[in-house]
């Protein structure tokens, strides 16, 4: 492990230093909150609380770094400060650790300090920055088959599948942050495979379980980046809920892919998780079976790595929520699942001379993993609908309902570390809107 990487030490901040927490000091999240009649500020989150990073700019705790540092840190959207570069990320996250570090007193016995360490319940975490372009990829060999076993039963993974990472141009005008409702959408569906299509409220609402990668410093135009400097450009990682209208997808999705059925929403967790904070849960990109083509030179990364991070859905139905039941674990699966690692996405994303610019999101596509429990969205978890799932208040689920909340959470953990999290990416579905 890197000097670079996060802290393993304890801090004073109450909460952080909970061994079933999502945010020890070895975390050190970055988000934008409001709440407390304090409008949009960028917040480091911490055990129980959010540093306030305008206030703690002002109190001039922050005055070891550069000035253009503090200066991005004050702001109210994390982009400026996503520009600055690693080097600068990693300045700013030492000083974060040390600050909050047990035995650093000059925030602790700070005498702003209660205008600077903000509870978290009474904040709320905003979509983190200005997305700027939005990618999803396919990039989960489990996903890939499932999926295309139900559509293509003797040929599941189409020739290219293997050999480049497949993805699709999204939008970013509707990712929302964690806690927004998702109005069910209307659209064209099918009951035969010539049509003719029906519009109304999809039937078939689902989830994608997904790890989104947020662009810090982008390439210029025609200037692809190398696969070895791809993770360099990378700010950090939080989850998106792709909500998916299955049956719309069905219908629309040839010859250009997905597009009605994708856009209506997208959901993003509010703590972007830094690479230094994960290094110690990368795991070397797994050799691929000698059956499988190996990646073309402009893929291949002799450190390429994918992370061990746990990844949760659960859904509440409305009546649990008033029953007071517990939501459902409905999978449990793993991002080093993945087939293709984020540094092949960049690497192929530039590869042709597009450039990414700061805030732009890639997204990993649903992770799915190669059991049943850890398939990360309905379509395959209930096989289209064939296998229903049964929650916590005796009803089954083939696919969403009114009502029904997505709940998905990530965490690390190892023995001799401490664990850490991404918090959650929420969101309940609610009726769609009449015709
Ligand atoms: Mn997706």
């Amino acid at each position: 492990m890197s000097s670079l990487a996060s802290g393993t030490g304890n801090s004073w901040v109450e909460g952080a230093n909970d061994p079933a927490g999502d945010f020890p000091l070895a975390n050190l999240p970055i988000g934008v909150v409001a709440g407390e009649g304090r409008g949009l500020r960028i917040g480091i989150r911490i055990g129980a609380f959010i540093v306030d990073c305008r206030a703690l700019a002002a109190s001039g705790l922050l005055n070891r770094l550069d000035q253009t540092i503090i200066d991005a840190l004050g702001g109210q959207s994390l982009n400026a400060y996503m520009a600055l570069g690693q080097s600068a990320w990693r300045s700013a996250r030492a000083e974060f650790t040390r600050l909050l570090a047990e035995g650093t007193a000059d925030l602790r016995d700070h005498p702003s300090r209660n205008s600077i360490m903000l509870p978290e319940w009474g904040m709320t975490t905003k979509v983190p920055c200005e997305i700027g372009d939005y990618t999803d990829f396919y990039a989960s060999v489990h996903h890939a088959t499932n999926v295309g076993s139900m559509f293509r039963p003797d040929n599941p993974l189409l020739p290219n599948w293997k050999n480049l990472p497949i993805g699709y141009h999204g939008r970013s005008s509707s990712m929302v942050p964690s806690g927004t409702q998702i109005i069910r959408p209307n659209g064209q569906t099918v009951t035969q495979d010539e049509g003719p299509p029906t519009f109304g409220p999809t039937r078939l609402m689902d989830y994608e379980m997904e790890v989104g990668a947020l662009i810090g410093t982008g390439n210029v135009i025609g200037e692809p980046i190398r696969i070895d400097r791809a993770m360099d450009s990378v700010f950090g990682l939080l989850l998106l809920n792709d909500w998916s209208a299955r049956d719309i997808q069905k219908w629309e999705y040839q010859p250009l892919g997905p597009f009605v059925a994708k856009n209506f929403a997208s959901t993003l967790s509010g703590w972007v998780v830094s690479l230094d904070a994960l290094e110690p849960y990368r795991i070397p990109m797994p050799a691929r079976p000698v059956t499988d083509p190996q990646p073309l030179p402009y893929l291949r990364w002799s450190d390429d790595f994918v992370l061990d991070v746990n990844l949760e859905v659960l859904i509440s139905s409305a009546g649990m929520r008033t029953s007071g039941i517990a939501p459902t674990r409905i999978s449990l699966g793993n991002y080093r699942d993945m087939y293709w690692s984020i540094a092949q996405m960049v690497a192929h994303h530039t590869s042709g001379g597009c450039n990414l610019r700061t805030g732009d999101l890639l997204a990993s596509g649903t992770v799915s993993g190669p059991t049943e429990d850890s398939r990360g969205c309905l379509l395959e978890r209930t096989w289209r609908g064939t296998k229903p799932i049964q929650l916590g208040d005796g009803t089954e689920r083939k696919f969403l309902q009114d009502g029904d909340e997505v709940i998905m959470r990530a965490w690390c953990e190892r023995k001799g570390l401490p664990r850490i999290g991404f918090g959650e990416c929420r969101g309940v579905v609610m009726p769609a809107k009449p015709i």
